[in-house]
């Protein structure tokens, strides 16, 4: 890797725009559907889910919105489940995270048919990717996302070491077993990671996904590293602002992701090829 004056920008609005223009000559010919359930009116996963169903929309798929209020049951929630997963003309489930505090997100999760599970977090569709098999599985979309970034700076995985900071399970954990495939050697660092900047400054790949904006000071980032910044934060000034100071960090990196239209674009992109491979997948268990 070269140290840079200024790092390669990783534009993950024209990359998703790339990815995006594949899937309708894909969908073409099919019907296919995904279905969201949404508990409650939290103001982020109002537009979240909205910019998923307008791009599915927008690509042949259709969408429908099983909005839920927020003191909805979890009896009301598993039959609505129930009912999608035996519905054939269903492709995809997503349920909108967080659920409201009431509700443990595993009893939804767990309820949703592995071949329909397009966020990737069903156990067994987890099982499939702790073994390695990211062709049979669903796997979740931010972090095939941030994958294609890495890539897209035409440094290679293999043989790296790499930060994953954050491990949920739908970026962190998930994202540190495909790096882990890949050929890196992975530090998966947590809320309890004694020294944050030690671990930071060996990391030639460095993912944060913590959502605390700034945390990460750009004299910590390792000279020709590849930063990707998952994190997403709301500032009172209404502004969002990614984990990792990005003005500073881009000065010492040889690639890193803006926020935002950095990985937020690829998460929308990679659950719509997750649609069209549960389709694939449903198809292949049929025969
Ligand atoms: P989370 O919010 O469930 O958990 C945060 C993680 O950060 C935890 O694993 C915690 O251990 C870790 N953490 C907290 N403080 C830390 C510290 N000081 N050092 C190291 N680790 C620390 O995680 P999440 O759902 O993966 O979300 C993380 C961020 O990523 C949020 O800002 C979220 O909005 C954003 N996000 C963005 C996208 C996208 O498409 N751009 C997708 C998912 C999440």
């Amino acid at each position: 890797m070269r140290p840079s004056i200024s790092a390669l920008i990783l534009n993950g609005k024209q990359l998703a725009a790339d990815v995006l223009k594949t899937i309708p000559s894909q969908v073409q010919g099919q019907k296919l559907f995904l279905a969201v359930v949404l508990v409650g009116n939290n103001p982020s996963s109002l537009i979240y889910v909205s910019n998923k169903m307008k791009t599915a929309n927008r690509l042949g798929i259709e969408t429908m919105l099983f909005h839920f209020e927020e003191d909805a049951s979890l009896e009301d929630l598993l039959s609505e489940i129930e009912t999608l997963n035996a519905d054939p003309a269903v492709t995809g489930i997503l349920v909108q995270l967080p659920l409201p505090q009431s509700i443990n997100p595993r009893e939804l999760l767990d309820m949703v048919d592995p071949l329909k599970d397009v966020d990737g977090l069903h156990p067994f569709n987890m099982g499939m990717l702790y073994e390695g098999d990211e062709n049979s599985a669903l796997i979740p979309c931010t972090p095939q996302g941030c994958i294609h970034l890495i890539e897209s700076s035409g440094v290679s995985i293999e043989g790296k070491k790499a930060l994953v900071m954050g491990r949920s399970l739908i970026v962190g954990k998930p994202l540190s077993l495909m790096l882990s495939s890949r050929g890196a050697t992975v530090t998966l660092a947590h809320s309890k990671t004694r020294d944050l900047q030690k671990e930071i400054e060996s990391a030639q790949i460095l993912i944060s996904a913590i959502g605390n904006p700034g945390l990460i000071k750009g004299d910590w980032i390792q000279e020709g590293a590849v930063v990707i910044d998952v994190g997403i934060s709301k500032l009172d000034s209404g502004q969002l602002k990614g984990d990792v100071e990005f003005e500073t960090a881009k000065e010492r990196a040889f690639a890193i992701t803006p926020v935002p239209g950095g990985v937020g674009p690829m998460t929308v992109a990679y659950l719509m090829k997750n649609i069209l491979k549960a389709n694939k997948l449903q198809q292949m268990s049929e025969r």
